[in-house]
């Protein structure tokens, strides 16, 4: 029997309820389970694609493809395991589904509702995921907070699972926010006391408590919320502010979470196994070097629609002993006054992201120069790979170059829509996503990191390196190093007498793992904490 662990959140969002799926997640494997998550986004959008990065955060992208919530990039990198687009249900699919079998007929006859249908679709889809993935144990983590219109229908299929597949297979995990109120320091229980009546009103009784709060919870805070929301005492937890998220399972399994769900779900709950997990930590919470990227783009202010890139930096930084600070850097500003630019000086390595649309972008092209001229280590992800392009073209005589996105009417399109795009209207899940093979050339940086002459990596663009340019670029020093199977489309571009400098088409942050970092986030973060030994010594 597959155990199901259900997450709700409560008195609001933004908590760190994916974070805490995610622990719990890698609790149960240190119990040597096999564990799989689910993330239910209760919006209409069919996937997260078409949504706006600066609200909703990133757009994770699935080995499959699947345009997915950042939720998935945190499972993945917990758990060390691929997510697939059907590991983020969302209401715009459960209805589509549900519509196109009324249409069908599949209900002849029938009234089509909320109960059962919809209800019945949300739960073959968790059910058969778990089946699909052959796991011990499926966490599904409900989006958005308790008491909202749209998560309702969610909430009711957590609790038919409940009775349907019996109480030692189901629990119920609720997370919520214990604010402290700065003059008195008392921890308030009071916000958690009111969403978990409201969970119970909709028939779910949680058996866990995790409470997000800046210190672990006082006694007394502990005790008044078993009273209150019907819970053993044993069965609050705290996930309190930490240096490192990677330090959360280690310190919820600390309080008892894993033993007291194993018991809770009749599990054997041989010893956990925190050994590697352990081992990889020291180099998140005892950095002896310390680093500056500066990740410049439009939606700078948010680092939350740039997760992975945040992480696989950190990972690669980890991986050598190294804090990567990290400022969030606003390209509009360069453009608008051009000796703002030198803030980059305090940098140690400079990172364009991906991106859409002409806005900030000559800013993002003169911050590009800046690190070529100065030797600065520069990696640019997806767009800023095009803009790594044009960058270079017009450095060497392409004046006026652009991407079509960026200007459709440039005299050198050196980016340019890809062919397959050009017919098609829809915007839904129609770039070119998800894993790709990709030839590096030998001798050439991109194959030194990889160490190997194919390598798969996940892709979300529409627009490519215009073929038509590629002999002319090479002709004037850029290094094509890594293209498509075919040799059609270009993968990497670097230049030869840079300490980095270096631009990739596919994103190679969404397979870094806090263990395993990215292979180009490793060079690149190196080539920087090289210049930081020069710049200000980087010891912490
Ligand atoms: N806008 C660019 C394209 O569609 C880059 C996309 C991205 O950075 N993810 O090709």
């Amino acid at each position: 029997m597959v155990k199901y662990i259900f997450v709700t959140g409560g008195v609001m969002s933004g908590i760190g309820k994916g974070v805490t799926v995610a622990s719990i997640g890698k609790i149960m494997q240190s119990r040597g389970m096999k564990v799989t998550a689910v993330k239910i986004d209760p919006y209409i959008n069919v996937d997260a694609g078409t949504m706006n990065p600066y609200i909703h955060g990133e757009v994770f992208v699935t080995e499959d493809g699947g345009e997915t919530d950042m939720d998935l990039g945190t499972y993945e990198r917990f758990l060390d395991v691929n997510m697939s687009r059907e590991h983020n249900i969302t209401t715009g699919q459960i209805y589509l589904s549900v519509i196109g079998k009324e249409r069908r007929g599949d209900f002849l006859g029938k009234c089509a509702q909320i109960i059962p249908h919809i209800t019945d679709e949300i739960k073959d889809r968790i059910r058969s995921i778990s089946l699909k993935d052959d796991v011990d144990c499926a966490i599904v983590e409900i989006g958005g907070t308790v008491g909202d219109i749209e998560s309702l229908p969610f909430l009711e299929a957590a609790r038919q699972m409940g009775l349907e597949e019996g109480k030692l297979n189901v629990a119920y995990i609720h997370v919520t926010l214990v604010p402290v109120i700065d003059v008195v320091g008392e921890q308030k229980t009071k916000p958690t006391q009111h969403s978990v009546q409201e969970l119970r009103r909709i028939g779910i009784i949680p058996d866990i408590i995790v409470a997000r709060s800046k210190k672990p919870l006082r006694d007394e805070a502990k005790k008044k919320i078993a009273l209150f929301c019907n819970v053993e005492e044993r069965a609050v937890f705290t996930s309190p502010d930490i240096r490192s998220i990677y330090e959360l399972p280690l310190i919820l399994d600390g309080q008892g979470l894993g033993d007291y769900l194993s018991e809770r779900l009749r599990l054997k709950s041989p010893n956990p196994r925190w050994d590697e997990w352990k081992n990889m930590l020291e180099g998140y919470i005892s950095p002896k070097h310390k680093v500056k990227i500066a990740v410049c783009g439009k939606y700078a202010e948010l680092a939350d629609s740039y997760v992975s890139i945040n992480e696989a930096l950190r990972h690669a930084g980890a991986a050598n002993r190294t804090l990567v600070e990290i400022g969030w850097i606003e390209t509009e500003q360069f453009e608008e006054n051009i000796t703002t630019l030198s803030c980059l000086d305090n940098y140690d390595g400079i990172l364009i992201p991906g991106g859409f649309g002409a806005r900030g972008t000559e800013g993002k092209i003169m911050a590009i120069s800046y690190a070529r001229e100065r030797n600065i280590p520069f990696l640019g992800i997806c767009f800023g790979f095009q803009m790594a392009i044009v960058e270079f073209a017009r450095h060497v005589g392409f004046e006026g170059a652009n991407s079509t996105e960026v200007d459709p009417e440039t005299i050198h399109p050196v980016v340019d829509l890809m062919p397959e795009q050009k017919s098609i209207d829809q915007k839904g899940a129609t770039m070119r996503l998800g894993s790709y093979p990709i030839i590096l050339t030998p001798g050439t940086l991109a194959h030194r990191l990889y160490g190997t002459d194919i390598i798969y990596e996940r892709h979300r663009h529409r627009y490519e390196a215009n073929p038509e340019y590629v002999g002319r670029l090479e002709t004037a020093g850029l290094v094509f190093s890594g293209k498509s199977v075919d040799g059609s489309r270009v993968e990497v571009i670097e230049l030869k007498d840079r300490r980095f400098h270096l631009a990739t088409q596919f994103h190679g942050e969404f397979k870094s793992r806090p263990n395993r970092p990215a292979p180009i986030y490793r060079g690149f973060v190196e080539a920087a904490i090289e210049r930081a030994m020069g710049r200000t010594g980087s010891n912490i």
